[in-house]
């Protein structure tokens, strides 16, 4: 899973942008770099700048000064609840809302045509592209019916070892289970100490999630093994205790309804491994079997070609050189979970994406989108 990106220095992106900014748009940039100097100090935008800047309409101005960049999204899942405390459960109204939005406003094409474009070095005004990570449950059951509705195309990233025949027992993603079993504990408190983590107070649903995204944050700097071995510990303790019915957002699709969704068409599919690993902590025999393994596995499943990949986590910490390398070997692209736009010129094995959480009024997410937050430096 990944983490919503910290705050960019947006004086440095327009810094940048001069080099693509049409003429007529300069006196605008000038007067928003003046605001956002005062109103910020030369920081990251702060969350009051950021309602300023969002009630003076600045996503018109990210719109005009980045409008030849191309833009993916990046969602995770999607949620039926009206809130929730995980940054990847994006809730359906909030999806819904902000679908509306990029239909009327984007050039919404598949990853495919994107990609062309920005190979061709001619990408259209304000084209976009919609992507999901995992193969959560929701992608097909919360999230395809707005896209179809709507006439969206859509890539989602499979993580094959989650991904279930229909009646299997459920799976779940490995920072997900971290959640299940730390709801299923009934504990308040989780003493991690003895894993050169700390202790922590899980004792209400915010605080638990917390406590989740810090211990995932430890989890991805150690290796593999011991990544696992934290994880065996929690599950021999709270595994017995965990009802699935509670969990369902964290639920995969199984293979039926991927086969399903791509027999409609307007659903493509990418590779995200078998086990989401972080990609540097593998050695080479293990990455090949992740990367190229979890391609044969959708491959065998739907008899296509799968020309694309997202690594997991995605940060650049989280890329080696050898999973890059592979990556371009194998795919014709690969995502990162790095927040920005595409420039011209950007790499299609290192493309950037937005990443949409949970917590996302659409003021916001129309200024994240335009790329005024988040623009390459
Ligand atoms: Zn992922």
């Amino acid at each position: 899973m990944i983490q919503p990106s910290p705050g960019i220095n947006v004086i440095e992106g327009l810094r940048h942008a001069r080099t693509i900014v049409p003429k007529r748009a300069e006196p605008f940039r000038r007067g928003f770099e003046a605001f956002t100097r005062q109103a910020t100090g030369m920081h990251p935008i702060k969350s009051t700048a950021k309602s300023v800047l969002e009630g003076l309409g600045a996503h018109w101005l990210g719109r005009s000064l980045y409008k030849h960049c191309a833009l993916i999204l990046m969602y995770h899942g999607l949620t039926p609840a009206k809130t929730s405390p995980d940054w990847g459960q994006v809730p359906a109204d909030k999806f819904e809302a902000q679908m509306h939005y990029l239909n009327s406003h984007y050039n919404v094409v598949t990853l495919a045509r994107l990609l062309e474009m920005m190979a061709s070095r001619r990408v259209e005004p304000y084209t976009a592209t919609v992507t999901f990570d995992e193969g959560y449950g929701s992608t097909n059951k919360v999230a395809y019916p707005i896209l179809k509705k709507l006439g969206i195309p859509a890539t989602v990233y499979l993580t094959t070892g989650f991904i279930t025949p229909q009646h299997d027992p459920v799976r779940y993603i490995w920072s997900d289970y971290i959640s299940v079993l730390l709801t299923s504990s009934g504990e308040s408190k989780l003493d991690l100490r003895p894993w050169g983590s700390e202790e922590f107070d899980i004792s209400d649903a915010t605080r638990l999630y917390r406590a989740r995204r810090r211990i995932s944050i430890h989890l991805k700097a150690l290796r593999t093994e011991d990544k696992d071995g934290v994880l065996k510990a929690l599950e021999d303790r709270y595994a017995d205790r965990i009802d699935h019915a509670q969990f369902t957002d964290y639920h995969p699709m199984t293979w039926e309804e991927v086969g399903t969704l791509q027999r409609e068409g307007l659903v493509g599919f990418g590779a995200h491994t078998r086990t989401h690993p972080i990609l540097s902590r593998l050695d080479d025999r293990h990455l090949e079997d992740e990367m190229l393994g979890s391609r044969d596995d959708i491959r065998s499943r739907l008899g296509t070609a799968v020309d694309d990949f997202a690594f997991p986590s995605g940060r650049r910490v989280d890329i080696s050189p050898a999973a890059l390398a592979l990556a371009r070997r194998e795919f014709k692209s690969a995502a990162t979970t790095v927040s920005r736009l595409n420039r011209l010129g950007q790499d299609p094995h290192f493309l950037y994406r937005i990443g949409i959480g949970n917590d996302l009024q659409l003021p916001r997410f129309k200024v994240l989108i335009s790329g005024m937050y988040s623009f390459d430096k």
